[in-house]
């Protein structure tokens, strides 16, 4: 806008400077003219009368001389006419108006035209005769086309005044006219043309026009005139030129050429200056401003430019991560074209279907799908193209022909243009899952049928029992006691082997590892096993050897119990059963090697073998019978009891020692369990005492004294038992009466607590699981008191308890028993001998 108004300014400034440098010019231009004008008219005057006098000069020597011969005035006359330009001629007239002399020539023709204008200006030349004065006569014609005028000069001849003139030369016409006689005329014929051409400057007429009028007459002009209408009509002066009583009119205009050199090249410089200052100036802005704007248009494409290369490094950040993530995607991916071949898959995806990936591209999928499963694949694919995405559980084939059990998620897929493209697969393998579903099926049933089974003969026996009927037959209702108690064993042992399995493989039991002596192992599973082997009319055949082992004791004796169990199930009877163990310098079978965990294979072991002449296992079965619910036949739970537990419960127990197990046998010959478990490296054993019980007894040697102060015989120890249970608080009440003990009964905890204060109690059966306050919360209490610190305890629960726990629990004396895992027999039995020991130590101190 600025820029607009100061160009409008220049422009305006430079117009007026302009238009006052051409007015300056063209008055400068009129005022030549004038001048000249003046100039000219005066040069024409002076120059015309310098002719008229130098023609009165004559006529003065005429008359001094008293007429000229003719010789001497031929003589002036041609020095006349030579010297003064513009003549025609110049000649004398008698004073009869003849013609006599004329210079230069002599024409006849001449003679006659002076003749005729003689008579043609008699009036002029009577005038100028009488007036004694030379006379202009107005312009003729002297032949065609010439203009001229005469001058008239009067003679007069006077002898006396001859002398006289001689004595002053500077005397004018007039002084001397009227002592003239008249003698003719000088007659001086002039062309006009020539007589100005002659006066006027070269160089006035290079400047200008001239022309001269008389009247209307034109009767001069100058040659070579560049006619300009425009010119003439606005520069041309005219000057009156007044010579004796001729009046001529001077009119003068300069020549372009003169102009030319007039006009100042300055004011049409400032015009263009004016008008290109300004348009080089707003040129100039423009281009600025242009330039400003293409440099802020660059700055934002730069912008715009650094912003996309940010994006696209983002962009391309992001495919970077995302293809990482593909790459590393454990799931496998694959993007296929419409005709549904692989374009690209990633690791996972040719992992999972033992390809490299650049063999898969170009395949059809369908290659990796079990024929079985296409149909119904295509038909998951038909589903995709109409809805987007399917998802479909099919059968894999691998590139060696192996089958796994997949899921397949097809996703359609769509280029930039929204056009269709082919598809993305998703493929996982879920044959673990479907090996998790398949043992899952299998446990329910399992248990389902091994829980029922028990529970069916039990609710049976006892319903006989209680509805009276064998009330008269003693013998028929011991039986269906036995049965009832065969088959809550059976439950018992069922539960716990589910219980443990599920502990030990989940790494949740820990191992209490000791060192142990293998005698010390053999001897507590050989007595457990000592009845029922009887029952069997089995023999066991005991060979132990003396060495040390790093090992939890229970768990290993937990191995040997049921191996030895399973040997006397399935030998006939008056067979025998072997259990030996025998040092042995590593040296693993390569097949053995794989499955072992020794962290030094040079590692001596012990290898226990339980080896018994049953029925023998197919060679098909010596592996899977270590896995859950594995039996050789369906019917051995049922005709054996077992629960096809065991032998994976052993496995993992052997494992988690870094040890093996496995079996070697001959149908219908016998069946050998091996089992090896890597020596202790220990020089010396520490000496502790191992316990084979099948529960930790936690004895704290303490040997602070009770805080029962009086002695007590066993008919007057206090038990308190600490059970919600009812049930379960009358059998265990029961157990202590049978003793004579005296025994009180408490539901909660805070009742337990409450009790304890109030009684003093010798021994306490707690559960864990209390309304109010749990077992965990009665001991924390019971340690602040003073009286009940040291109280013997006999922690009886259901849970199998982590070694925290079991320090948690710590008392006085405090024995840990789990609930199922040890008969009532062996409760009665451990609880007594502690409630003995404790009284005993009373006694003593
Ligand atoms: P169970 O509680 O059924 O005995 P195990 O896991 O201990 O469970 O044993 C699994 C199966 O292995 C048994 O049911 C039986 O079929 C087979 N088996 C185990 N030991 C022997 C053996 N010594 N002789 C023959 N078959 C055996």
């Amino acid at each position: 806008m600025m820029t607009v108004f100061v160009s409008i300014a220049v422009i305006f400034m430079s117009l007026c400077f302009w238009q006052g440098l051409s007015i300056y010019q063209s008055f400068h231009i009129r005022k030549y003219v004038k001048l000249a004008a003046v100039n000219i008219s005066q040069e024409i005057t002076v120059n015309i009368e310098n002719r008229i006098l130098a023609l009165t000069r004559m006529a003065q020597r005429w008359e001094v001389g008293g007429g000229t011969s003719w010789e001497e005035w031929t003589a002036d006359a041609t020095n006349y006419v030579h010297d003064y330009s513009g003549y025609k001629v110049l000649g004398w007239v008698n004073s009869k108006y003849e013609v006599c002399w004329l210079v230069p020539e002599s024409d006849p023709k001449e003679f006659e035209l002076i003749n005729l204008l003689l008579e043609e200006h008699r009036t002029i030349s009577e005038t100028t005769k009488k007036h004694q004065n030379p006379e202009l006569t107005p312009t003729v014609i002297l032949e065609r086309g010439v203009k001229g005028f005469l001058i008239y000069v009067p003679l007069f001849v006077r002898e006396k005044l001859k002398e006289q003139l001689s004595v002053s030369q500077s005397k004018s016409i007039s002084q001397y006219q009227h002592q003239n006689a008249f003698d003719g005329f000088i007659v001086g014929v002039f062309q006009t043309q020539s007589l100005i051409d002659s006066i006027l400057d070269e160089k006035i007429k290079r400047e200008f026009a001239v022309e001269v009028f008389e009247g209307r007459n034109k009767i001069y002009r100058s040659s070579d005139i560049d006619f300009d209408s425009r010119i003439e009509n606005r520069w041309s002066q005219e000057k009156e030129i007044k010579i004796g009583n001729v009046i001529w009119r001077l009119r003068i205009y300069p020549q372009p050429a003169f102009l030319r050199g007039e006009y100042s090249p300055f004011k049409n410089f400032v015009l263009s200056n004016g008008l290109i200052t300004p348009a080089l100036l707003t040129w100039a802005i423009y281009l600025m401003q242009s330039s400003q704007k293409y440099a802020k248009e660059v700055e934002t494409k730069n912008r715009e430019l650094a912003n996309e290369v940010r994006e696209r490094q983002k962009v391309e950040e992001e495919l970077r991560d995302q293809n990482k993530a593909l790459e590393s995607a454990v799931v496998g991916i694959s993007k296929l074209d419409v005709s549904g071949h692989y374009l690209k898959v990633n690791p996972a995806y040719a992992d999972l279907l033992g390809y490299k990936a650049k063999e898969l591209k170009g395949s059809i999928w369908q290659q990796t799908v079990h024929p079985e499963d296409r149909e119904k694949a295509n038909k998951a694919y038909e589903r995709m193209l109409a809805s987007e995405k399917a998802e479909i559980e099919v059968r894999a084939v691998r590139k060696d022909g192996s089958v796994f059990d997949k899921i397949l998620v097809m996703v359609k897929a769509y280029d930039s243009e929204q056009r269709f493209s082919g598809h993305y697969g998703f493929m996982k393998d879920i044959s673990q899952r479907r090996e998790v579903e398949r043992l899952k099926d299998e446990f329910i049933s399992v248990v389902s049928h091994e829980l029922r089974t028990p529970l069916t003969s039990i609710r049976g026996s006892l319903g006989l029992l209680a509805g009276g009927v064998l009330q008269t037959r003693p013998q028929q209702a011991q039986r269906m006691l036995q049965i009832a108690i065969n088959n809550s064993d059976r439950l018992i042992r069922l539960i716990n082997n589910i219980l443990d399995i599920e502990r030990i493989e989940s790494g949740e039991v820990q191992m209490n590892k000791q060192i142990c002596d293998v005698a010390n192992l053999i001897h507590p599973a050989v007595e457990v096993m000592r009845d029922i082997a009887q029952k069997a009319g089995v023999t066991l055949s005991v060979n132990s050897v003396s060495a040390r082992i790093w090992a939890d004791p229970d768990r290993i004796i937990q191995v040997l119990t049921n191996l030895l169990s399973n040997a006397i199930k399935f030998s006939p009877s008056g067979s025998t059963v072997w259990l030996t163990a025998e040092v042995k310098e590593a040296r693993i079978s390569p097949q053995q090697q794989g499955n072992l965990n020794f962290s030094n294979s040079s590692t001596p072991y012990i290898l226990f073998q339980v080896r018994d002449r049953g029925r023998g296992i197919p060679s098909n079965k010596l592996e899977s019978i270590f896995g859950r619910f594995q039996q050789v036949d369906a019917s051995d739970s049922r005709k054996k009891g077992g629960t096809g537990l065991g032998l994976a419960i052993c496995r993992s127990i052997i494992q988690q020692h870094c040890g093996f197990i496995w079996a070697q046998s001959t149908e219908n010959q016998g069946s050998t369990f091996y089992c090896q478990i890597p020596l202790s490296q220990e020089k010396e054993a520490a000496t502790t005492t191992t316990t084979y019980s099948g529960e930790s007894l936690a004895l704290a040697k303490d040997n602070s004294s009770s805080s029962k102060k009086k002695s007590n015989t066993q008919q007057t120890s206090k038990v308190l038992i600490v059970e919600d249970d009812t049930d379960l608080a009358q059998v265990i009440i029961s157990i202590f009466q049978r003793h004579g003990i005296e025994t009180y009964h408490a539901k909660s905890g805070q009742e337990a607590l409450e009790q304890s204060l109030a009684l003093l109690p010798d021994l306490m059966i707690l559960d864990l699981t209390l309304p109010l306050l749990s077992g965990f919360d009665v001991v924390e209490k019971l340690r602040q008191h003073k009286h009940l610190s040291n109280l013997p305890l006999v922690v009886y629960t259901a849970f199998d308890l982590s070694e925290k726990d079991q320090k948690r629990l710590k008392l006085g004396k405090t024995l840990l028993l789990t609930k199922a895992r040890v008969t009532p027999e062996e409760f009665e039995q451990r609880a007594i001998n502690l409630l003995k020991l404790v009284i005993l130590e009373d006694k003593e101190s």
